[in-house]
């Protein structure tokens, strides 16, 4: 399938972007503008279990639809978004939105769960459990249906106040997810002693397996960490019937990728 060209088209953008000093600002100024006018846009991806391959959940990715370069991916526009502060009203736009379409679906779908992203400014913002009230109470999700994923870098900013929220957000009833778990420095440190439900491994690791050894030793340890800590471990990135099938044989509990097809609209993803 046409696997590779939506991420190509993206890819290229990305590249010319990171040296161009004057479009990265030119953007700036132009996502001040894209909530407002309606230019982000979710896409969903499943995640379903390894053995039967049944969907238990939808992650939200964010796209911009920017009227002149056409849709970019995340990796070109938050990074922007990060240094300005906007990711923060960026944030709450894709919390609401995302409930609202899952809510949409619910008489359908009610086991469903949905994972949303959150980045690191967003963790310490001061309103993030503010924002995730409202939008489950407008949506009426039950929390217990909301993954919030999260990466190590929100912690070594500032791991009093992130640690805090995370106890508010699990106050609530809300999941924790440890994403592109495996990458950071201190992994270990944070799944020991922060209030985290599932482990998400990065998808460079996964990629590997079926070829290498050094891969298959990362994601066996991760699911033994995991486990042994009662956790939900996920694979992240599965393109392959192989990968899949070493995962099955690992134990891991569920997965994500493109072996289920390109991420989509979410009526077209739970089909
Ligand atoms: P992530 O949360 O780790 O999401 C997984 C990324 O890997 C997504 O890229 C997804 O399209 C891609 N992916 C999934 N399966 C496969 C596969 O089988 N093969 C390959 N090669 N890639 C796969 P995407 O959508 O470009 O998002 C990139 C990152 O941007 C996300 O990584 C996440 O960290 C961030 N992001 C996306 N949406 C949001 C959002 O709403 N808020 C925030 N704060 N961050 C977001
Ligand atoms: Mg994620
Ligand atoms: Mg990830
Ligand atoms: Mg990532």
């Amino acid at each position: 399938h046409a696997k590779g060209r939506g991420r190509g088209r993206y890819e290229l953008f990305d590249a010319s972007l990171r040296d161009n000093v004057e479009e990265r600002l030119e953007l700036a100024t132009a996502l001040r503008r894209a909530v407002g006018d309606g230019e982000l846009e979710l896409v969903y991806q499943s995640r379903r279990t390894c053995g039967e391959r049944r969907i238990t959940g939808v992650e939200a990715l964010l796209r911009w639809r920017h009227p002149e370069l056409g849709v970019l991916a995340p990796d070109v526009f938050l990074p922007i978004a990060e240094r300005t502060g906007r990711i923060v009203e960026l944030g709450d736009w894709v919390l609401r939105q995302s409930l609202a379409d899952l809510s949409d679906l619910s008489h359908r779908h009610p086991e469903l769960t949905l994972a949303v992203n959150v980045s690191a400014r967003q963790l310490i913002s001061g309103r993030l459990t503010r924002t995730v009230t409202r939008a489950l109470s407008e949506s009426g999700v039950e929390p217990s249906r909301l993954v919030l994923e999260i990466t190590e870098t929100a912690f070594s900013e500032d791991p009093v106040a992130a640690r805090q929220v995370l106890e508010e957000l699990k106050a609530l009833g809300v999941v924790i997810a440890l994403d592109d778990f495996g990458t950071g420095w201190s992994s270990l440190h944070y799944v020991s002693c922060l209030p985290v439900d599932v482990l998400k491994v990065d998808r460079s690791f996964v990629a590997d397996l079926p070829a290498q050894l050094r891969a298959g030793a990362v994601v066996a340890s991760v699911l033994g960490l995991g486990h042994g800590l009662g956790l939900l471990v996920v694979a992240e990135g599965v393109e392959d019937a192989d990968t899949l099938g070493v995962l099955q044989r690992m134990g891991c509990d569920e997965y994500q990728g493109f072996i289920d097809g390109e991420p989509g609209a979410l009526a077209d993803v739970l089909n």
